[in-house]
Parts: structure tokens; C-alpha cells; sequence
């Protein structure tokens, strides 16, 4: 066995959860639902295979995972350019492999892809007023519905094609009515084209979809069905749906398998628990204690007491968990064996070299000159 930390990814699991995501949201009638994976959750190239051969489509957010899915024999024509933030030359390089699909939420960005991505499909994101999610965007993404109205008039004027309105309710969102009142604003701005001459053809519900941590998430077939419901009230039965689960699909495939490194009692009285796996090299979601994982140990069944759990680096804020209650068994010691269930997603890819694609930062050494 190799050293911890590491994680191990089932794709079997991935392929099963495409297949009751596909099952749950597929309505029978009207237009199909199309499943477009967020590589950044997992961008393992087993998964992307598997995915690939299932049907999925696949968000991509930089030239990086453009590469990354081309190589592996993806078509171009399954790849949407989804992060609204890119540079011109990106977008020009995108166009050049294939792509032909983009999302948007500023006018400079609509104008840079009218130019260098001429012809192509757009989705225009807005800012859903939906309830928080567990690891919020804030306000990074997404313009007004009102804004995309306006853009998405201006696209059909440049010539683009309008595929529709787009919103992501949040990462790990655990309010089901969140999607209902996204649906609500798509609709709204899916009329207001209409009046335009501008047939929405589908609307991106984004990613979002939740799975049990040590909180229980709503199951997928409560958020399916007030999916489904949504889009009967709100849409046109001609419009499509398009949803971009990252987690939902490779969280539950995945389990870290890790190492007590020590216990100690601080100064305080609190017992601390120091893994060899921490913010810095994949439990980055544990940052403001957003994710709350399950650990699993060898002791399970002996007596447990509360304890904090910390990584393995010397930075003070390589901490997993203060304030959220971890209940650890009181025998645990260095060198006992813990594994961190359903770590599928955004671990192995926020402590890879280059997260999202973005290859990771290089260091120049200066010469003698001073500055
Ligand atoms: C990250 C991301 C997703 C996936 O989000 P999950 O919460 O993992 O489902 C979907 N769409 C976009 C544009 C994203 O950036």
C-alpha cells in the first residue's frame, strides 16, 4: 500500500451516480435533460472517460482542462467554456480547438467572444436570489436577470447563438426551493427573449447538488422533483434543461485514507488530533469548516471524546475543525489509520499542481540587480 495520505476514486460509483442523476431529471416528455460535469471537482482521466462514454457533457474553465478533455478524446462539441472569466487569447484558443460554447455574465466578455469565437453558442449567467449554499460564490459570478436579458439580446445582435440563461445556486446547496426560484428568474428572462424573437433553447440549472457529509443532504429525488416542477411552471415545454454537478457525481466515489500523526492535550485542556492530511494537501474544503467530513477509524466502538482535528503543515491555520464538534475515539494514537469518507470531490484537484487547469504559479530566481 502507498504511503498517506492518498485517495482512492471508484469510478463504478461516478458512472452509477451519472446514472441516477440522468434517471432523476429525466421527465419522459418535452426536452431532454443534458448532464454537463464540472472537470474541476475531479478532473481524473478514468472519470472523464467514463463520463464521456456515458454521454455527459463537460464544463470546462480554462485551456488547461480544454487539453485535458481533448486528450482523452473528448469532442470539442461536448465542452462548454463555462467560467466567465477568461482572457482573449483563451477565448481565440478555445475557438481554435473546437469549442463552440461559452458561458458569459459581463459585456466585455460577450464582446471578446463575439470577436474570437464567432458563430458560437452562449449561456449568460446571472445572480439567482437563492438561499445560501454551504460553500457560497457571494457575488463573484453572475449579473442581473435584467443585465442578461439585455446580453442576451445583444448576443443574438453579434451574431452569436443564444442557448439561454444560466445560474449555479452554490456549491453543496442544501435548500431545494434554491433551484425553484433560479428556475423562476430564468423563465422570467426566457419570456422576455421570447418577445424578442429569441427562442431559449435550454436553461443551465449550474451544479450545486449536495451529498451527505456528516450533516444529511435533501435526497436527489426531493431536488429533482422540485427540478422537474419548476420547469413545468416556468419554462416552455420546448426548453431544455442543463445541469453541471461536479460533487454530486465524484464525491461519494472517493475515500482519503490518512494517518494519525500525533495526540496531544493542549495547554487549554482540548485534545488535538494531527492527521498527515490537512488544508494544504486536500481538505481544502474544510476551510471556515464548510465541508464536514466523516472519519472512520480502526478504533470505531471504543469511547470517544471530542477533539480538534489539524493537518500537518506549521501553519496555524492548517486546522480542520475547532469549532465543529468531532467525536474521536479517546485511544486513538499516533499511527492508527483514519479514513475520510466521501472525498471524491474537490480534494485530489485543490491540492493538485494545477487546480482548474490553471497550471500552478513558477518562480523566477533574479539575477544580482537590485530593484
Ligand atoms: C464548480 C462548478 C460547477 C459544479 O459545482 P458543484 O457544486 O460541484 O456541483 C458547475 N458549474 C460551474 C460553472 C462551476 O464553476
Amino acid at each position: 500500500m502507498p504511503e498517506s495520505p492518498y485517495l482512492v476514486i471508484h469510478p463504478e460509483r461516478v458512472r452509477r451516480n451519472y446514472r441516477a442523476l440522468d434517471a432523476a431529471l429525466s421527465t419522459g416528455d418535452g426536452a431532454a435533460t443534458r448532464i454537463r460535469f464540472a472537470v474541476k471537482a475531479s478532473p481524473v482521466p478514468e472519470i472523464v472517460r467514463l463520463l464521456d462514454e456515458e454521454g455527459a457533457e463537460f464544463d470546462v474553465a480554462s485551456i488547461g482542462e480544454i487539453d485535458l478533455c481533448l486528450g482523452l478524446g473528448v469532442s470539442p462539441q461536448r465542452l462548454c467554456y463555462g467560467n466567465p472569466i477568461k482572457k482573449t487569447a483563451h477565448i481565440a484558443r478555445a475557438y481554435a480547438l473546437g469549442v463552440r460554447r461559452y458561458a458569459f455574465d459581463t459585456e466585455d466578455d460577450l464582446l471578446r467572444i463575439a470577436e474570437h469565437a464567432p458563430g458560437s453558442e452562449v449561456e449568460c449567467r446571472f445572480l439567482a436570489s437563492a438561499p445560501e449554499s454551504r460553500t457560497p460564490f457571494g457575488t463573484k459570478f453572475g449579473c442581473s436577470p435584467g443585465e442578461a436579458f439585455r446580453l442576451l439580446v445583444r448576443a443574438r445582435d453579434l451574431g452569436l447563438v443564444v442557448a439561454g440563461p444560466y445560474f449555479h445556486v452554490g456549491s453543496q446547496q442544501l435548500d431545494p426551493t434554491a433551484w425553484r426560484i433560479g428556475i423562476e428568474q430564468a423563465g422570467r428572462i426566457a419570456e422576455a427573449l421570447a418577445d424578442k424573437d429569441i427562442a431559449v433553447n435550454s436553461v443551465n440549472i449550474g451544479g450545486g447538488l449536495p451529498i451527505s457529509y456528516a450533516d444529511p443532504a435533501p435526497a436527489l429525488g426531493e431536488i429533482a422533483a422540485v427540478v422537474k416542477h419548476a420547469a413545468a411552471e416556468f419554462l416552455s415545454g420546448a426548453t431544455g434543461l442543463v445541469v453541471e454537478p461536479g460533487r454530486a457525481l465524484v464525491g461519494s466515489a472517493g475515500t482519503i485514507h490518512a494517518e494519525v500523526v500525533g495526540v496531544r492535550t493542549a495547554p487549554d485542556g482540548r485534545r488535538w488530533v494531527y492527521l498527515d492530511i490537512g488544508r494544504y494537501n486536500g481538505m481544502a474544503e474544510t476551510e471556515n469548516e464548510y465541508i464536514a467530513y466523516r472519519f472512520v477509524t480502526d478504533r470505531d466502538g471504543d469511547p470517544v471524546d471530542e477533539a480538534v482535528v489539524a493537518g500537518p503543515t506549521c501553519d496555524g491555520d492548517d486546522v480542520l475543525y475547532q469549532r465543529t464538534r468531532v467525536l474521536l475515539p479517546t485511544t486513538l494514537r499516533a499511527g492508527d489509520r483514519v479514513r475520510i469518507l466521501d472525498t471524491g470531490a474537490y480534494t485530489a484537484s485543490y491540492s493538485s499542481v494545477s487546480f482548474n487547469g490553471f497550471p500552478p504559479l513558477t518562480v523566477h530566481v533574479s539575477g544580482a540587480e537590485r530593484e
